[in-house]
């Protein structure tokens, strides 16, 4: 009997994970003794991670995307649009339905959909929806909003937690505190606030980075701020707790939930993600312990940070942890919760170098003390034209 591995979503952890089983696995495939489906609802791949990017110019929607068939294995059975759109998943049964309406089985399953923004979650706020992290080209628009901001108080705000890559709004407020003042020569006409919801800004070697970066760039942060509610026509934010703040400029990034299949396949636990082991990624929630399905990256536990770096090595554990369950040993491995969030403290213009640094960390070992660097610009900048062809083709 042919043994099948059914992955929901081409993005970053599940092309990985893909890729890898295609190359370990190719004789079986051949032989016809193995098959790997993959699902997914669109055609062509974006590297969201690039958005935080696009408003100033620094890599052009190209760079971005890529025809998921370039990006697979040609011995990976991959479905798109209609074909590939999950709508239900039931564990129970083994079994996936996708839009069209056709049926999957399987004998492995990872469910690696990612998160999506919902702007509802906050009263008025899709009255004054600018953000750079829905798509690009709503981050083509904040790119335009800037480059004709004339002055007074723009605001970036981070709604709640979680979100994907919770460092990426830092860099864009560092970002963007750079191009006005190096770029467009308006920085003194400009007051930046970065309202964000919790007290530290990461962990404690990284909160500390940026807290002193922020005061020395004179970008003031305020802490504890989950945003409440937006009032675009008086254009005044309110936190949960009832303090409020006036802009000329919002810049928001809105809640995250994971994908509605997700939700109505009532998968999820009462965090609103999808409970899994932390280190195994074996799904455990409200449907009980299903080691034959694994959770990765942006889906995942609440209390698991969402970060592409995190997706990548998620996604190597779990391929190993396949491979070997497929091969009938019982070699395990497991996932430490290794992360990485990049910063960037300054943007490479005529008269700046540009500045950055990749902190690393697990669930066990912190981010040790750091400073952004040259290089350290120079490689986060490298990376996006690595993503397509060495990480998504899990050649790195
Ligand atoms: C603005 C921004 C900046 C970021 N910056 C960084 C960074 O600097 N460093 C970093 O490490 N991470 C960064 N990230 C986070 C990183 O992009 C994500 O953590 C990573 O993409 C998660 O991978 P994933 O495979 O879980 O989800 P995704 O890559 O989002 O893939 C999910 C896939 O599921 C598919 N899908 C969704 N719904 C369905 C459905 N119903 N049926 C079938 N398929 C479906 C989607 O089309 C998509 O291909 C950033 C994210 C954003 C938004």
């Amino acid at each position: 009997m042919k043994e099948r591995v059914l992955i929901l979503g081409a993005g970053y952890a599940g092309a990985v994970i893909a890729n890898t089983l295609a190359r370990e696995f190719r004789r079986k495939i051949a032989k016809g003794e193995l098959e790997i489906t993959v699902l997914d609802k669109n055609d062509m791949g974006v590297n969201q991670g690039g958005f935080t990017f696009l408003p100033f110019g620094l890599y052009t929607p190209e760079d971005l995307v890529r025809p998921r068939k370039e990006s697979l294995s040609p011995r990976i059975k991959s479905r798109f649009g209609d074909q590939g759109e999950v709508t239900g998943i039931d564990l129970n049964r083994q079994q996936v339905t996708v839009k069209s309406g056709k049926n999957y089985s399987y004998d492995h399953l990872v469910i690696a959909m990612g998160a999506r923004s919902d702007a509802s979650g906050v009263p008025g706020l899709e009255d004054d929806l600018n953000t750079f992290y829905t798509s690009m080209d709503d981050a083509l628009e904040v790119g335009e909003l800037i480059r004709n901001f004339k002055g007074g108080r723009i605001v970036v705000s981070v709604s709640r937690m979680p979100i994907p890559c919770p460092g990426a709004p830092v860099k864009f407020s560092f970002l963007l505190e750079s191009y006005l003042r190096d770029i467009r020569n308006i920085r003194d006409d400009v007051q930046l606030t970065l309202l964000w919801p919790m007290e530290p800004i990461g962990p404690p070697e990284f909160n500390k980075l940026v807290t002193g970066r922020l005061e020395e760039k004179g970008i003031e942060a305020i802490r504890q701020f989950q945003l409440g509610k937006v009032d675009a026509s008086n254009k005044m934010v309110e936190s949960t707790d009832g303090r409020q703040e006036n802009y000329d400029l919002l810049i928001t990034v809105p809640p995250h939930k994971p994908q509605k299949a997700v939700l109505d396949s009532g998968l999820t636990d009462e965090k609103g993600w999808i409970d899994a082991d932390k280190t195994t990624l074996q799904y455990r929630g409200p449907l009980g312990d299903k080691d034959n399905v694994y959770i990765v990256g942006d889906n995942g536990p609440a209390d698991i940070l969402k970060t592409g770096i995190g997706a990548h090595y998620q996604a190597q554990v779990v391929s190993h942890n396949l491979i070997n369950t497929i091969n009938g040993n019982n070699i395990k491995s497991k996932y430490k919760g290794e992360t990485g969030c990049p910063i960037i403290t300054d943007m490479a213009s005529d008269a700046h170098t540009g500045r950055a640094y990749i902190a690393t960390w697990s669930y066990k070992n912190p981010p040790q003390s750091f400073d952004t660097t040259q290089l350290g610009w120079y490689l986060y900048r490298m990376y996006y034209y690595l993503h397509w062809d060495m990480s998504i083709k899990a050649l790195m």
